[in-house]
């Protein structure tokens, strides 16, 4: 028997406490170069028109690390659509004006007031408590009056409406500074930024001016989808900021659905690494009758014969829909899975597998919104 020397222990212990830290996975890993190069590249785009950017981290849910990449690569406002996550950022000490995107609740007015600098609104009933609200705390809130061009989510829909609106914000609520307007497309309707409905913003913005004698400061032009109409040169004058999540994060819409590319924006900023926890050679075809899976589902089963299939440690608690994963092995297919597994097929593929390997994947935007409120998954920055 070897004796134990007091270095072993020293070693040992070493070891155990602090040396080697194991990675537990599944691990979401944050590559905050790639966010910073894309903010870039979305930045200098929208600076050849004057257009300023609001960085839109609610994909992230509250990560400090994002917004702080955001506004190292030259955003002028960090946004999000829930009000406890801009509680959490202004507590970590963002030091860029920060954007409620959702419309208020009247039951959030005071704290709205009290976390925010700029909220989106298209309620009269909703600016006239925040008014009350930023009267009691002795502030000046920014407000943002929402459009709706078509696309039937948030907004006033009326032209008239929404310059009465603007004309009230400005003469009778003392606490509110009517910032600007702006509109939201391409989310519920899906409909196309274009220079027909953008330009009708610019027009109504145009009117409230003559109406209240003085420039708005912001003209909030949509999302990433209204970088499609920046890259053709058919965006309006006088929209002058965007609001962009998923152009900087995810970057996959403009290039896979538009067929937009967009100074080769980085698409794996966020990418997820799952382990193998069982490798085998099993039938494809369940063995007896089948009935219904664990979601109520009742599934059909293409019989492909024996096939090599693994199974790793991720499941549709940390993702829901975990079956649209994009693996890096192209030849891996995703065959399904359950609240804690993913089972993947790898009969084809090159690599020999084993227990223990990480496999890893592209993610879109549902992925991530999952994934990142997921406390049983890594976040690690890279
Ligand atoms: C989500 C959202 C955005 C950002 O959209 P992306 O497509 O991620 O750029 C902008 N504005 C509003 C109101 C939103 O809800």
């Amino acid at each position: 028997m070897t004796k134990i020397s007091n270095l072993d222990i020293l070693q040992k212990e070493q070891i155990l406490t602090k040396d080697i830290e194991p990675v537990e996975y599944p691990v979401l890993e944050i590559n905050l170069n790639k966010v910073y190069e894309n903010t870039r590249k979305v930045k200098e785009l929208c600076d050849s028109e004057d257009i300023s950017i609001a960085g839109i981290i609610k994909m992230t849910h509250s990560m400090k690390e994002i917004a702080e990449t955001m506004i190292a690569a030259g955003c002028d406002y960090i946004g999000t659509s829930r009000l406890n996550q801009i509680k959490k950022l202004r507590k970590s000490g963002i030091n860029k004006p920060l954007m409620l995107i959702r419309i208020p609740m009247i039951s959030e007015a005071a704290n709205v007031i009290r976390y925010a600098d700029i909220s989106l609104n298209s309620e009269k009933g909703t600016l006239f408590e925040l008014n009350k609200e930023a009267i009691n705390q002795g502030k000046i809130h920014k407000v943002i009056l929402m459009m709706d061009l078509g696309d039937l989510r948030e907004g006033v829909f009326d032209v008239n409406e929404i310059i009465g609106m603007a004309l009230w914000v400005e003469k009778e609520l003392s606490n509110l500074h009517l910032y600007g307007i702006g509109t939201n497309l391409g989310c519920y309707g899906a409909i196309v930024p274009t220079e027909v409905n953008i330009g009708k913003l610019c027009d109504t913005a145009e009117k409230i001016e003559a109406a209240i004698g003085r420039n708005l400061e912001i003209i909030s032009g949509g999302a990433t989808s209204s970088l499609t109409l920046l890259k053709d040169g058919k965006m309006p004058k006088k929209v002058n900021n965007l609001r962009i999540g998923e152009g900087i994060l995810v970057a996959r819409d403009l290039d896979e659905i538009w067929e937009y590319d967009i100074a080769d924006l980085h698409k794996d900023a966020f990418i997820l690494k799952a382990e193998v926890i069982e490798i085998k050679d099993k039938p494809s075809h369940p063995i007896g009758k089948v009935f219904i899976d664990a979601f109520c589902n009742t599934p059909t089963y293409e019989d492909k014969g024996i096939r090599r299939r693994a199974l790793l440690g991720i499941g549709k608690q940390d993702l829901v829909n975990a079956d649209t994963l994009n693996p890096f092995d192209k030849n891996i297919k995703i065959i399904g899975g359950s609240s804690d597994h993913l089972i993947i097929d790898v009969e084809d593929c090159d690599n020999e597998y084993k227990v223990g390997d990480i496999i890893e994947f592209y993610l879109s935007y549902q992925h991530i919104l999952y994934l990142i409120n997921e406390e049983d998954v890594n976040k690690v920055f890279v």
